[in-house]
């Protein structure tokens, strides 16, 4: 692929949001109460027809600092939000989420590991997460208690924070930043962030029709020479004409042709984008570690069993007597470096 134009950005670190701190990664596991094998579905249910609906496009406007990226989501989306009922409200906010963590992933150059976004309420709305891992690789849920119908976002969410960690998923540092939540949607929230906390300069536009879900995002890297000291502003300016239905529904050629016809823009080669969630019987094994050997023990008493449902896409694990016995046995068999694989 001819991505020469992009080739010096590799040497800029990535911009990693300062004071970020280390914290374990989120846990999204539920113990449930009741046993419904049969409504659980296989771990992976993404299908492979349609890809060319979940890409995510890279451009560059040749000669100037500033760079992009748009994205559509519509079997990702699906599959991702197809486990539960959501109200319209949180589809569609759940939708730009995803988009926006789409765009964000591909400009933060993520070796390994995931970004994960979180739009933590205190309304309504308990939660928006979304995660995308450095392969494009997407789940996202939410939390939410009592009825949401035409509230505003800011209704929603009360005095919320948006979150936004990046977790290497090999043990490594993991990094995240919390603010609280300014402007009322995912656009403004994360324009506001953007601008806070990497003081590199982001407009990001998301539209969410509650069948696809798509964005735009364009960048001005500072640390490239700027030859066209007003490209920022006018294509800003451009990219401001855009409709919702135009990002949900044009492909990236026609969209970029439509908005920037004048400029130089170079379109990269797509990537695809995907649903899958990462759970796996081993972090819900561990997820039970850390809990106890006590308290697993009293719910096994009471239940015979415990089942642990994956929030993002419902997976069951079920661990029996037997299963929690080994659990907490091969607990105690490495005694120093349990963490370590
Ligand atoms: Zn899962």
């Amino acid at each position: 692929m001819g991505q020469t134009a992009l080739g010096h950005s590799k040497s800029r670190p990535s911009p990693q949001p300062p004071g970020l701190t280390r914290r374990p990664p989120p846990n999204f596991y539920n113990l449930s109460h009741h046993g419904s094998h049969d409504k659980i579905p296989a771990m992976t249910t993404f299908k492979n027809s349609a890809l060319s609906n979940d890409q995510l496009h890279r451009f560059v406007f040749d000669n100037t600092p500033i760079r992009g990226n748009t994205v559509r989501l519509k079997n990702t989306y699906n599959t991702a939000l197809q486990h539960v009922n959501y109200p319209p409200l949180l589809k569609s906010a759940l939708g730009e989420l995803m988009a926006a963590a789409a765009l964000l992933a591909a400009t933060l150059k993520l070796e390994n590991g995931a970004l994960i976004l979180q739009i933590q309420g205190q309304g309504p709305l308990n939660l928006l997460v979304v995660e995308c891992s450095a392969s494009l690789e997407m789940r996202a849920t939410a939390k939410w208690q009592g009825e949401i119908t035409d509230q505003s976002f800011s209704e929603l969410v009360g005095n919320g924070h948006f979150v936004i960690t990046l977790d290497p998923k090999d043990g490594g540092q993991t990094y995240q930043g919390i603010v609280p939540i300014e402007g009322d949607n995912i656009s403004e929230i994360l324009q506001n962030y953007m601008q806070r906390s990497e003081q590199i300069e982001t407009r990001i536009w998301l539209a969410c029709d509650q069948q696809s879900a798509a964005g735009m995002l364009l960048q001005k890297l500072p640390d490239l020479p700027e030859h066209d000291a007003d490209a920022w502003t006018r294509t800003g300016f451009l990219a401001e004409t855009i409709t919702d239905d135009e990002l949900i529904t044009l492909s990236a050629e026609t969209l970029l042709t439509r908005l920037f016809h004048e400029e130089d823009v170079r379109l990269f080669d797509p990537r695809n984008i995907n649903f899958r969630c990462s759970c796996s019987r081993k972090n819900v094994s561990n997820m039970l570690k850390m809990l106890g050997q006590a308290e697993v023990d009293s719910i096994i008493e009471e239940r015979g069993e415990i089942e642990v449902n994956c929030d993002f896409c419902n997976a069951g694990y079920v661990f029996d007597k037997v299963d929690a016995e080994q659990l907490f046995a091969a607990d105690i068999m490495p005694p120093v470096s349990k963490t370590k694989h």
